[in-house]
């Protein structure tokens, strides 16, 4: 059971639920992806097909983002709470640390993704780090093929939205890995050169206006976030 909000659905799961699932997947036997939509997203995918059929067909879709929320709660289907994609790559990270499945970061700036693999080898000892690649490529093959020969279980898949859900549908089976997970820019964050809001304005769901205020060329993209909820807030009770 799925909770729709304008044409995705998403998984009302907390955070440990949510990665004890990945964990599992990560085991399992075939191919599958974790999405973190947040509004920007949904929005995306309200005007794309495509892109919307991506999302719903993820194994989990997890709310990133108090947005989502919000919007859940003016549709009169309120999901539990935001389940951010960093927490969940970082509660997943968590597990494979001990159980050993071995982890790929593809994406953001050359350097960046070797400079989060090197923090996070401190950060989660035991973690099976197997390999990296920057998101700035044009042929998909030699990618593809770098994840398939690093025998990674896992692969965080960061080349912003919508690209990283469109490659992770397309390519994802043939790279041997169990799961992908979508994350944006989490690997800038993780390798220190974004820094993520104090706790204090996370707990408040403010992380986004802290972004704002670090990164004052987003007020573009937020712009389209008091649309969102407006839709929202129309759409209460309508089936799509
Ligand atoms: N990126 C990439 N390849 C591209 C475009 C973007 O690897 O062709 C990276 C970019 O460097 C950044 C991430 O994708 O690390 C997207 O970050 P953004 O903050 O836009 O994502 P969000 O977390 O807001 O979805």
């Amino acid at each position: 059971m799925r909770t729709d909000i304008m044409g995705v659905g998403f998984d009302d799961l907390s955070l440990e639920a949510a990665a004890d699932t990945g964990a599992a997947l990560a085991r399992g036997e075939g191919f599958s992806y974790v999405v973190t939509p947040n509004p920007e997203i949904v929005e995306l995918a309200r005007d794309n097909e495509d892109y919307r059929r991506v999302l719903n067909q993820a194994a989990l879709v997890l709310p990133d983002g108090i947005g989502v929320i919000y919007a859940s709660r003016l549709l009169g289907v309120p999901l539990g709470g935001r389940v951010p994609g960093i927490d969940f790559a970082s509660a997943l990270l968590e597990r494979l640390a001990k159980s050993g499945e071995g982890v790929f970061l593809l994406g953001a700036k050359p350097g960046v993704a070797e400079e989060a693999a090197q923090r996070l080898g401190e950060r989660y000892p035991g973690l099976n780090l197997c390999g990296t690649h920057h998101g700035y490529f044009q042929d998909s093959a030699p990618v593809v093929e770098a994840i398939r020969a690093s025998g990674a279980a896992v692969a965080f898949v960061c080349l912003g939205a919508p690209k990283q859900e469109f490659w992770m549908a397309e390519h994802g089976p043939a790279t041997g890995a169990k799961l992908m997970v979508g994350l944006g820019g989490v690997l800038d964050v993780y390798a220190g050169r974004v820094k993520r809001a104090p706790a204090a304005f996370q707990k408040l769901g403010l992380e986004w206006f802290y972004r704002l205020l670090r990164q004052p060329s987003r007020a573009g993209r937020m712009a389209k976030l008091p649309a969102f909820l407006l839709r929202a807030a129309g759409q209460k009770g309508k089936r799509p």
